[in-house]
């Protein structure tokens, strides 16, 4: 019986050993960094709408995200070692060009709603942190979404990626391919003559609907995409034409941690 124990208490404290290793290794590497293909490094983009100031105007979790609760999440986060990314650096990493840190991940809000610029911009400066955002062209200046000028001066900060989220926010998979492919293009072109000189070409699916057909041709025009699927990117099989997303909705970054982990497996 004595004996049992002592294995049992053996075992114990080789577990715990080991558990305190990948710990303590994952903190002093948290700012290492990588170019593509040296390490299968997990890639999250955060999909966040709207974000409010009281609890009472979240009707649902995906679609209102609060202030206090968006700050805890980031913040929570690079406390952890994560570091914020943008386009712009995903693009210079797949393409070989710039490393990333072990801990990378993206912010991205869809829309184009009045509290990105009044509340995550405003974040994103005082942290100094890149963010990004998916615009309807037809919604800007509209009641509840941010205008041009506002636009132009969260681009000019060079903090803020203005995208496109397309024209009309439609159900395009059942657009047929050039027709998508018109709209996503005008968009885009829309938005480049606002905000006046060219972009990064994303665009990100309206309810996350998409066609095969229609994907492939933007594809082809170089467009990258993002889909709203829950899944998290790894570099090992990083597709920029179908680029995961996952909604944070208001969990605690403990929970957030363990949906990456837990999903990267998943959907290795
Ligand atoms: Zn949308």
């Amino acid at each position: 019986m004595k004996n049992g124990l002592k294995i049992i208490a053996r075992i114990f404290f080789i577990v715990v050993m080991i558990i305190l290793i990948i710990f303590v290794y994952d903190i002093i590497t948290a700012n290492n960094k990588y170019k593509i293909e040296e390490k299968n490094l997990k890639i999250p983009i955060f999909v966040y709408h709207d974000i409010v100031e009281n609890v009472e105007e979240v009707q649902y979790d995906y679609m209102q995200t609060t202030y206090e609760t968006f700050k805890k999440q980031i913040n929570g986060m690079i406390n952890l070692g994560y570091k914020p990314i943008s386009y712009t650096d995903l693009l210079d990493y797949a393409n070989g060009e710039k490393k990333i840190s072990k801990k990378s991940f993206l912010i991205t809000f869809d829309d184009g709603y009045a509290g990105v610029y009044k509340y995550a911009y405003k974040f994103a400066k005082e942290k100094n942190i890149p963010i990004s955002s998916f615009l309807i062209n037809s919604k800007v200046g509209t009641p509840g979404y941010y205008n041009w000028e506002e636009a132009k001066e969260m681009d000019r900060s060079n903090l803020v990626g203005i995208y496109s989220h397309s024209l009309k926010h439609d159900e395009y998979d059942k657009y047929l391919p050039n027709e998508l492919l018109k709209d996503t293009e005008e968009s885009i072109k829309d938005i480049e003559d606002n905000l006046g000189h060219s972009i990064n070409k994303v665009y990100t699916y309206p309810y996350g609907l998409y066609s095969k057909e229609g994907s492939e041709l933007l594809k082809s025009k170089g467009i990258i995409q993002n889909l709203t699927d829950n899944k998290i990117n790894q570099s090992k099989n990083l597709d920029m034409y179908g680029l995961h997303r996952m909604y944070p909705l208001n969990d605690p970054v403990w929970k957030i941690i363990l949906k990456i982990e837990y999903r990267a497996i998943k959907y290795g």
